[in-house]
């Protein structure tokens, strides 16, 4: 029997930047009730509390609950508030080496956009991230943008060629994200494993993007139990099995 159910959030838990439904937060505080939860995404400790945090019920057994930001490379548990266990944050040299190849990379490859929304590059400690028209562009300008892949590759090869000891990926519809080599979520899991004690074999991970190159595929590829899932409603059936299969109650009625 697994003892620690992990979730990617974007396109599992949540439609991507979404928050989660009431369904689903009661799925999630009936599943804590009898397992170990972890979610883990390439976003932002906010990105989780406007996601999930802020919506499950006020019973929820949060104890039992770890949440990985930024692919793992930060970690936070409860234990009376919301608190951060390790934060494996750039160094200052790190980081400004990033920056300036950053800025010297969009500038060569011609994309200084004269309308962005919001910045253009975040620093979330331990991941810098470039949004080609800023974090808050409207999803039909972000769409258009770069829908060939070809602003970005440009970008990247760029940036791979400036930044040897960095890894360099292309994410959502607009971002490049850099981080140290080797941060991926399997990183995240063997982080998770050292926090709960739990090893990776007792662990099962379910999320949207398990495909060859989806940010979900370091997960099988390092061997951990895993299950694709569609879309959230797929994810709500999943969630409710496992609560049955293991003694639990589901509080809610599920509408699909
Ligand atoms: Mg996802």
């Amino acid at each position: 029997m697994k003892k620690l159910i992990v979730f990617d959030l974007d396109g599992t838990l949540a439609e991507s930047k979404q928050a989660i439904d009431e369904e689903m937060a009661h799925l999630i505080a009936d599943l804590l009730d009898i397992l170990s939860v972890a979610v883990i995404s390439g976003g932002d400790w906010s990105q989780f509390e406007k996601q999930v945090l802020d919506h499950l019920p006020a019973n929820a057994r949060t104890s039992n609950l770890s949440i990985l930001p930024t692919s793992g490379t930060k970690f936070y548990r409860f234990t009376g508030q919301w608190a951060q266990v390790y934060a494996e944050d750039f160094s200052e040299s790190e980081r400004s080496t990033v920056l300036q190849s950053l800025d010297e990379a969009v500038s060569e490859a011609g994309l200084l956009e004269t309308r962005i929304w919001g910045d253009q590059i975040e620093d979330r400690g331990t991941q810098i991230t470039f949004s080609g028209l800023g974090q808050k562009a409207p999803p039909a300008e972000k769409a258009k943008w770069d829908y060939d892949h070809v602003k970005r590759n440009t970008l990247k090869a760029l940036l791979d060629k400036k930044l040897n000891n960095f890894a360099v990926r292309i994410g959502g519809s607009t971002s490049i994200d850099i981080t140290r080599p080797g941060v991926d979520k399997a990183l995240g899991m063997r982080r998770l494993a050292e926090q709960t004690g739990i090893e990776t074999g007792d662990m099962l991970f379910i999320g949207d993007a398990l495909y060859p190159g989806g940010n979900d595929a370091p997960m099988r590829d390092a061997g951990i139990s895993s299950i694709w899932v569609n879309d959230v409603a797929q994810t709500k059936l999943v969630i409710e099995t496992l609560v049955k299969s293991n003694g639990g109650q589901v509080s809610l009625a599920t509408t699909n």
